[in-house]
């Protein structure tokens, strides 16, 4: 894998982490604020059924006084009283009898009322010191029954006559209550000595039907199978609740909704505890609840903390759409993830091809510029400094090329090797630096008297040395003789005339390269030694 690739690969798999860890972080923040704003619901659920149920308390207290403070009702329950302890208690005698007929039809009109106004269910007059029951009013036809294991609430009011409010479950209906202590009429010859309780009661369906109306809610109130079957008259067990307490180990006591028992099947299928507070989500197919239980103390138990709740207000609300919502914010945040990933990776994809492309670019500049500089170098390796024409090294090697092709396809080779005559005494009268010159101008000389094929070189000194390829002698000594000719005609600045001398030779096939060039070496000897200023050439 090139490092482009591996580059690429690293860092598209650190924006896939750190992208997936975002959409995780985002999903799990979404979930939780759902959840949190579940378990809000359910708290302001619970405070307003507090505050709900309160009132209703309130009103049936309300309505226990104004119908206690009745003076009729107080001297017929006075003289109830007394018929029940003249006829040996309990149930009592005829007397009694007819007195609660007379207390029934005196009270019947109220009774009425309270049902259409307060929904109430229950009313009931209790005589001393316990609980002993004198007229249910809702259910003339069963009296006389002592209820005090039974009815706390009632004892608790006869003992210190006092109002007092709760929940009690009684032999056959259970629900809120209010009790208020009765007393005897101030007219009364003995004054107004205490006769009993009255106590007014209502079931959970008015709070359940109110929470409907106003929040869209759904409730049920749910009873212990041991409540139920401690308190109430086994008759009235079967006609309330039939087979539900057996098949989910609970008592439907009230219900907005047909779908309550099916809601208990669930909880107990989702191992949802029915008697401990809290708000929790359930789902059935394709439905989704927020449910909150509210546990339901009697009044016995809201009196002592070792006892259990005796059932479970249960409030529920079908959050079907609002899962969807969340759901389709979770999926959007996966599709943004994804889109950010794509975004992000094109943006490095682009960026590294950029910086890339930037980088080859400079490397390709760098590469030109080794280039020139190698052929600069490679310049002045086979360049003389001074002159600029070849060094001696170059003319050597152009030399054996020459030999080379001479003896391979017969292309004649011939030297031509030229000397200034006294360049010394040009050194000494006119400065070395004007000696230089005169080697400069030389080199030009040379380099305009040339054809394309020669190749002219400063051998030493004040030598040069032109190697003509494919050149025969005679044509090598016409070049010579031009040459010799141009320098005699040349003015060399601040010098004057400079003669040289002139040796050329042509390469015989058997000839090695210092062969040649001691021939040639040779024949400008013998220039020089002829009187200088001329050429000599050697077959
Ligand atoms: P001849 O006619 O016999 O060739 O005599 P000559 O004086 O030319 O030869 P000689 O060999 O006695 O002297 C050559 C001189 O060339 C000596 C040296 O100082 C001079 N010379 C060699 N290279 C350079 C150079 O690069 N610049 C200058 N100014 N002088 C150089
Ligand atoms: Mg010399
Ligand atoms: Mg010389």
């Amino acid at each position: 894998m090139s490092p482009k690739n591996l580059l690429f690969l690293t860092a598209s798999l650190f924006l896939a982490l750190l992208d997936i860890t975002f959409v995780v972080y985002n999903n799990q923040r979404a979930e939780e604020s759902f959840q949190h704003v579940i378990q809000e619901e359910g708290e302001n659920l619970h405070r307003d059924y507090e505050a709900t149920k309160a009132q209703t308390l309130d009103n049936l207290l309300f309505v226990a006084t104004y119908i206690s403070r009745d003076e009729q009702v107080q001297l017929l329950f006075e003289q109830a009283t007394r018929a029940v302890e003249e006829e040996g208690g309990g149930p009592g005698g005829p007397r009694a009898a007819e007195l609660r007929q007379q207390l029934l039809a005196e009270v019947q009109s109220s009774w009425q009322e309270v049902q259409k106004t307060f929904d109430a269910r229950q009313l009931h007059f209790h005589l001393p010191p316990g609980s002993t029951s004198f007229l249910r009013v809702h259910k003339p036809e069963k009296f006389g029954d002592n209820m005090d294991n039974l009815r706390h609430i009632i004892v608790a009011t006869n003992q210190d006559q006092t109002p007092r409010t709760g929940f009690e479950t009684g032999r056959v209906y259970s629900g809120l209550r209010g009790v208020v202590p009765v007393f005897a009429p101030e007219t009364s010859p003995e004054g107004p000595r205490h006769l009993g309780a009255l106590e007014v009661g209502t079931s959970f369906e008015e709070i359940i039907k109110l929470f409907q109306q106003q929040y869209q809610i759904h409730g049920g109130v749910i009873l212990t199978p041991t409540h139920i079957t401690e308190k109430m008259w086994p008759d009235y067990v079967e006609e309330r609740f039939g087979s539900d307490l057996l098949s989910c180990q609970c008592g439907i006591e009230s219900k907005s909704s047909d779908f309550f028992p099916e809601l208990i099947m669930l909880m107990q299928e989702k191992e949802l505890a029915f008697f401990t507070s809290g708000t929790r989500t359930l789902e059935s197919g394709e439905t989704h609840y927020a449910v909150t239980r509210i546990p339901l103390y009697d009044y016995q138990a809201s009196q002592s903390s070792q006892l259990g709740p005796a059932g479970s207000v249960i409030f529920w609300r079908d959050i079907t759409a609002d899962v969807r919502a969340l759901e389709s914010t979770l999926r959007f945040n996966i599709l943004l993830g994804l889109l950010g990933f794509l975004f992000i990776e094109l943006l490095l994809f682009l960026g590294l091809r950029l910086s890339l492309q930037h980088l080859e670019k400079e490397v390709e500049r760098k590469t030109l510029e080794l280039r020139q500089k190698n052929l600069h170098l490679h310049k002045i390796s086979i360049t003389d400094p001074l002159t600029g024409l070849y060094n001696r090294n170059a003319i050597s090697k152009n030399i054996e090329e020459g030999i080379q092709q001479h003896q391979k396809h017969g292309q004649p080779l011939s030297l031509l090797l030229l000397d200034i005559d006294h360049f010394k005494t040009i050194n000494d009268t006119y400065g070395h630096p004007a000696g230089d010159q005169v080697l400069i101008t030389l080199a030009q000389l040379l380099r305009s008297n040339l054809r394309e094929t020669d190749c002219p070189g400063r051998w030493g000194g004040e030598e040069f040395l032109l190697v003509c390829a494919n050149t025969r002698l005679d044509q090598a000594c016409k070049m010579a003789e031009k040459i010799h000719h141009c320098l005699n005609t040349t003015d060399f600045p601040g010098v004057g005339k400079v003669t040289a001398s002139f040796g050329v030779v042509s390469h015989q096939l058997e000839e090695d390269a210092s062969q040649l060039i001691t021939r040639c070496d040779q024949a400008l000897y013998q220039a020089k030694e002829n009187g200088r200023n001329q050429v000599v050439a050697k077959e």
